[in-house]
């Protein structure tokens, strides 16, 4: 007999959320995490002396309500909330800030544009109906298609309520939305530069794509659906970073009976007559399980754990066209105080700093920004997506002091002039002055700084090419085709063998839902 139901290779969130599912449903689990720690990508570090620093994702709000409830997280994690969804100084000394609240923001945009302040609350509206079915797919294992089978089918139906609320008017909306370019459907809607930068940034700030290329609403749309604000993006933190958040998957998984281990590398999954029994480790120790589950990326699963020669050429092929392609480099400073912002001299800045802080002032600003990126060169005016974790939980930091997490776009993983590791400092240097634009003193806070380049995030974090979400999540690599159609369903042609990583359905950020997704379809498989 097998030591282990299951295996699960990796102790990212979703290793951690399949865990927990299944370690509930009574089978014997055992997580293998070749980090010194749990929680992959959503982690915090001691990076500085007395600075505990959310290292990768520091965004909390898109993970699962449903995980949170069906895991009981409430009672283990406290989030704070932000009322700010995107505070977003412009270059001429002004600001515009979106607010949880859509009149509150209307009001704000008539400053720029009384037009768009009109427009403001018919968008909202429609972008969350549109949402609401995007969302509705979340949930749902893909259909194998062509061959699509009466399950899949009545699952489908599950769709139906979501598309009958949207409305057969708004169908034709849809899926005319849906592959088109985001600063196509803003322009539709806006004329103000400062409103069309501030939506349209969250269109592509997980991919290595401008707002003027097509399929970029649908990466809108999909972050509008995961992002627990009923706009188009999440705001709030985990008091204690987000390794609180992932420390408590592991105790809930543990305390229905999980066990787990770090510094525990695999090498290998074992595999005989065609079906997974078990993994080898680094150190040569083998464990064996009726199944294995690997919370890797897919790249890495296919050709690393196992080996191209149990697949046909097809799958072999298709893994190989998965577009990674990182473009975003992670900043974190230490600060001896706030970066005093131009836009909001003279008042108090705390609370429109609270929350997520966009350097993205217009489409055609995070367009060039992204133009360089085709010919391996890093922008020289980046866009930039910063939070201050500490004004909302002050005890990541010693006493006074504050955290200034960046994602400083684009910075693609390779660079046409050689080496990042000869440029990464330069690239921090734009980084800080294109801040210094808007928070003059931004220089003089600074104690420390800590540059994560996408080599960096696929050395130290196991991301290859430094990409978010194990792949992209485009519209060409999303649902049925995630990560590729013949495993869309979370099995692979191995039997015994599954994914529950970023790289599965529905993809990537601290949702949860590729690990309840998967956890799901490894109980049905085992009943
Ligand atoms: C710069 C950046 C910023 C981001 N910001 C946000 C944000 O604000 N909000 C948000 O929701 N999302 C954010 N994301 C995305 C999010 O972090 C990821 O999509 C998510 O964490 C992926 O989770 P996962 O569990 O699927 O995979 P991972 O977190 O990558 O976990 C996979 C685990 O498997 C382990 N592993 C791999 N191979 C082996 C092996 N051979 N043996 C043992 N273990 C192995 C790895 O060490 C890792 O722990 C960000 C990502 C990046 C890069």
């Amino acid at each position: 007999m097998a030591q282990y139901d299951v295996i699960i290779i990796g102790a990212g969130h979703n290793g951690l959320v399949t865990a927990a599912y299944l370690a509930q449903a009574g089978r014997r689990v055992l997580v293998l995490e070749k980090r010194d720690t749990v929680g992959g990508a959503a982690v915090s570090e001691e990076i500085f002396p007395g600075f505990k620093i959310s290292s990768v994702a520091d965004g909390c709000g898109y993970l699962s309500a449903k995980v949170r409830r069906e895991l009981k997280l409430d009672a283990r994690v406290e989030t704070v909330p932000s009322d700010v969804v995107a505070f977003c100084p412009q270059p001429d000394g002004t600001q515009l800030t979106i607010w949880r609240d859509t009149q509150r923001t209307a009001e704000e945009i008539a400053r720029f544009s009384k037009a768009d302040a009109e427009e403001y609350p018919k968008f909202v509206e429609l972008m969350s109906r549109i949402a609401d079915v995007v969302g509705g797919l979340m949930e749902m294992t893909p259909p194998d298609l062509p061959e699509i089978s009466l399950r899949d089918l009545l699952n489908g139906a599950a769709l139906l309520g979501p598309v009958r609320r949207l409305g057969r008017k708004r169908i034709p909306d849809l899926l005319r939305i849906l592959p088109m370019p985001s600063a196509d459907l803003l322009n539709e809607f806006f004329e103000a530069d400062a409103v069309r930068g501030a939506i349209g940034a969250s269109s592509v700030l997980n991919i290595t794509w401008g707002p003027q290329e097509n399929g970029t609403a649908y990466t809108l749309l999909s972050s509008w659906a995961q992002s627990g604000t009923g706009l188009f993006r999440s705001a709030g933190v985990v008091k204690g970073g987000m390794g609180a958040l992932t420390g408590a998957l592991a105790d809930a998984a543990r305390g229905f009976g999980a066990e787990i281990r770090t510094g525990a590398s695999v090498s290998e999954v074992i595999v005989a007559d065609e079906r997974a029994t078990g993994v080898r480790l680094s150190s040569g120790e083998e464990h064996t399980a009726a199944a294995v589950v690997s919370n890797a990326d897919p790249r890495t699963t296919f050709y690393e754990l196992l080996e191209p020669h149990y697949f046909d050429t097809l799958f072999v092929r298709q893994v190989e066209n998965i577009k990674y392609r990182g473009s975003a480099a992670r900043i974190h400073l230490a600060l001896s105080a706030l970066p005093e912002f131009t836009a909001l001299a003279g008042g108090d800045a705390t609370a429109q700093l609270s929350g997520p802080i966009q350097i993205a002032p217009s489409l055609d600003y995070v367009q060039k920004a992204f133009d360089c990126t085709k010919y391996g060169e890093y922008s020289r005016y980046p866009y930039l997506d910063l939070l201050i974790p500490t004004l909302s939980d002050p005890s990541l930091a010693p006493a006074g002091q504050h955290i200034l997490s960046i994602t400083a776009k684009y910075a693609p993983y390779e660079l046409d002039a050689g080496d990042w590791s000869a440029h990464k400092q330069s690239f921090a240097d734009v980084v800080i002055d294109t801040l210094a634009e808007y928070a003059p003193n931004i220089r003089d806070v600074i104690t420390d700084r800590h540059v994560l380049t996408p080599p960096d995030l696929e050395s130290l974090y196991g991301l290859p090419e430094g990409n978010p979400n194990h792949g992209e999540m485009t519209l060409e690599q999303f649902f049925h085709m995630r990560p590729i159609p013949s495993c869309a369903r979370y099995r692979t042609p191995i039997a015994g063998m599954y994914i529950c990583g970023a790289g599965a359905h529905p993809g990537g950020g601290v949702t949860g839902i590729p690990g309840h997704n998967a956890a799901r379809e490894i109980l049905k498989d085992s009943k």
